[in-house]
């Protein structure tokens, strides 16, 4: 059996689950970031996570590319390991390239936008399909036009980072995400950093993302957003998840007083 066919049936993952995480735990020493995260994302799904800063939102992101290993639990994206593979029941940790591949199929978009900054919008979104997958310029600068045409940012290809708005730099960061062709997509706080007159455009981007059939987890304070696009709202805080639920549902009708409370200062 393949690590992944092993994985699927050990950890009983569904077969339509994109990302599959039961009982995480992070600590960094004696401090539990984590404390137990069970959550499925469904292809094709977007899930949207909400809560206080420091209840553990990044790091859980952070958990989903392997960019933390995991200190209890089992996460895995479409079926497998990021960072290891199953073998006849035992965990071996993969190699740098293989880990690096797996990686570049989780696209993550930050608040900061992490655009290269002595590299033109052209060579950002070129660079990693190149490096990474090996793909001819030719070739990658073709699908680059492409996509940022769905981000309409047609005309900006020869720009660099600074000559561009905070939003236009995120949609860029959006499209450089696209260009590895990623199975899913991890957005931390997007807009977070945006002039709040940019932040519809990002959040535009991203809806006919989610309407292409993206599978996306998204951590975010934009509300609206959660309730229009997302399929699932997660509140989190103290490293649990507090509530989860149809957006609309969790919004109108929180059950828990701690995502009331939440919910009634970001809204
Ligand atoms: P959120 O994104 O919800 O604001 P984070 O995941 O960034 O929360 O952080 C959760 C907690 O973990 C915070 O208390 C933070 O200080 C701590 N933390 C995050 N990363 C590290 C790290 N590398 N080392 C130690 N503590 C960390
Ligand atoms: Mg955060």
């Amino acid at each position: 059996m393949t690590s992944q066919g092993e994985s699927r049936a050990r950890f009983g993952v569904p077969a339509d689950a994109m990302v599959f995480a039961r009982s995480v735990r992070k600590s960094y020493g004696s401090l539990d970031v984590l404390k137990g995260i069970d959550l499925t994302v469904p292809k094709g799904s977007v899930a949207c996570i909400i809560g206080p800063s420091g209840s553990g939102k990044s790091t859980f992101l952070r958990c989903i590319n392997h960019l933390e290993q995991l200190t209890g639990g089992v996460l895995l994206v479409d079926g497998e390991f990021v960072g290891y593979d199953l073998r006849d029941g035992k965990l071996y940790e993969v190699k740098d390239s293989l880990l690096c591949k797996r990686r570049a199929d989780i696209g993550m978009v930050f608040q900061s936008f992490n655009l290269f900054s002595h590299m033109t919008v052209m060579e950002n979104l070129i660079e990693a399909p190149t490096r990474v997958r090996g793909m001819p310029v030719a070739e990658a600068k073709a699908s680059a036009e492409v996509l940022l045409a769905r981000v309409g940012l047609s005309d900006k290809a020869g720009r660099y980072p600074r000559e561009l708005s905070g939003g236009q730099q995120q949609r860029v960061a959006i499209a450089r995400a696209l260009a590895m062709n990623p199975k899913v997509l991890l957005f931390d706080e997007p807009t977070s950093a945006l002039d709040p007159e940019l932040v519809g455009e990002v959040l535009q981007v991203m809806r006919d993302l989610a309407e292409s059939g993206m599978t996306m987890v998204v951590v975010t304070h934009e509300i609206g957003f959660a309730r229009e696009v997302g399929d699932d709202l997660i509140f989190m805080d103290e490293g649990v998840i507090v509530e989860r639920g149809e957006p609309r549902e969790v919004i109108a009708n929180p059950q828990s007083a701690r995502t009331r409370e939440f919910l009634s200062r970001v809204l």
